[in-house]
């Protein structure tokens, strides 16, 4: 029933995107913007892979709405970045692995992944006051304290595997997306040039001047949350992975001192990943009407969820000293098990695709014009400024 529907719902979010590229071909005005305009101009007819893939280059900065001539109330009827927004998340399901579940997640993916934060939570205090009733309300920060809860073992066999799973899953999907659009080799180019232009956010800027997230006027406000979260994102990464080098290879067990890299990664990482998030929903929630598409489903699932990730990780920081411990490592655990689990459904994959995204347009923009993309210069003003 569900998968009916949105297969339903992504044909008519296609079928307007198609309608709406196709008078901004004959018309051009936005064309240094960002990657999406160029990249429409290399075609005269869009399929369905093609359509997803512009969907995937913008960045959702709002600019060519208020750049247009043509947007409501013109009989015309166009609204860029709300028809390749609704498009986007379309192909998050659509090319998801195994697609049968995507849809579930779809509609319901806040309480999925709240329901497994405590399911996990829950598990993981129950395994602990099985093993030793004591071991989950006493204070830890001696090398080896997390594993009184859970043994190091169970932990990476349980949780490395829900990620394994993430791994392929995510792989499949993203494999998926990028042949949607036709073949195309990955060269080392067009893979510098898309981290680059992912890495900076090149194209969440509108031309040159910002977002304009709530109105006429552009800011960076977007820009910098989303850097937060993302660098936030990486530098958790970070901390996992020396935490792994350290345990294996320097055979320390967590928890760590505050001045490893470990600690100094976890802790910046577990901010930005507090932040990032909050500043993006109150982005979310000001966003101008004519170019919001709402403030729920997949991007605030995921949004919450990065917030609990942060927050229990910095909370398990900050406490471990204390007899709350046990209990704030199994939520801790629960909110990475139920991040794992819920990365290839949700808004996680944007950023892969976009990235993917970016290095098809990289290429295809050498293959025609035989150079990069240039840098954008701000080329068109806006209809107002101040
Ligand atoms: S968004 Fe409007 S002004 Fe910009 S290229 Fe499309 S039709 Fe032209
Ligand atoms: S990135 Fe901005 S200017 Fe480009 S299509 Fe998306 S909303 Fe429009």
């Amino acid at each position: 029933m569900f998968a009916i529907d949105l297969a339903t719902l992504a044909g008519a979010h296609r079928d307007e995107v198609d309608r709406q590229m196709t008078v901004c071909n004959a018309c051009r005005y936005c064309e240094g913007l960002c990657a999406v305009f160029p990249a429409m101009e290399l075609r005269k007819t869009f399929a369905a892979g093609d359509l997803d893939y512009l969907a995937n280059l913008c960045h959702n900065c709002g600019a060519c709405y208020y750049d247009c001539q043509y947007a409501p109330p013109h009989e015309f009827g166009i609204n860029v970045p709300v028809a390749l927004a609704d498009l986007r998340e379309d192909t998050y399901a659509e090319y998801a692995w195994p697609r049968a579940v995507a849809p579930l997640f779809r509609v319901n993916g806040l309480f999925i992944a709240l329901a497994l934060v405590l399911a996990v939570a829950v598990f993981v205090a129950g395994f602990a006051l099985m093993a030793d009733s004591g071991a989950l309300f006493r204070s830890g920060t001696e090398p080896g304290a997390f594993y009184r809860v859970m043994p190091h073992n169970t932990m990476v066999v349980l949780f490395g595997g829900a990620f394994l799973f993430a791994i392929l899953s995510i792989s499949v999907s993203v494999r998926r997306f990028w042949r949607a659009a036709g073949p195309m080799p990955v060269t080392v180019p067009s893979l510098w040039r898309a981290a680059k232009d992912a890495g900076s956010l090149r194209y969440l800027g509108g031309g040159g001047m910002g977002c304009n997230n709530t109105s006429e006027r552009p800011d960076n406000r977007r820009r910098l949350y989303h850097h937060l979260t993302f660098y936030g994102f990486l530098l958790c990464l970070a901390s996992t992975t020396t935490g792994t080098i350290f345990h294996y290879l320097l055979d320390w067990s967590a928890p760590y001192p505050w001045w490893t890299p470990v600690k100094i990664f976890g802790v910046l990482g577990g901010i930005g990943l507090v932040i990032g998030p909050l500043g993006l929903m109150r982005e979310k929630v000001q966003r101008a009407e004519v170019i919001s598409t709402g403030n729920k489903g997949l991007g605030a699932a995921f949004l919450w969820v990065l917030i609990l990730l942060g927050g229990t990780g910095l909370l398990l920081t900050a406490l471990r000293s204390t007899p709350v411990m046990g209990l704030l490592l199994a939520v801790h655990l629960g909110v990475v098990f139920a991040f794992f689990v819920t990365m290839p459904y949700g808004k996680f994959v944007h950023g892969l695709y976009r990235f993917a995204a970016l290095m098809r347009h990289a290429h295809e923009h050498v293959a025609a014009h035989g150079k990069m993309p240039e840098p954008l210069k701000q080329p068109l003003p806006k209809t107002v400024t101040s």
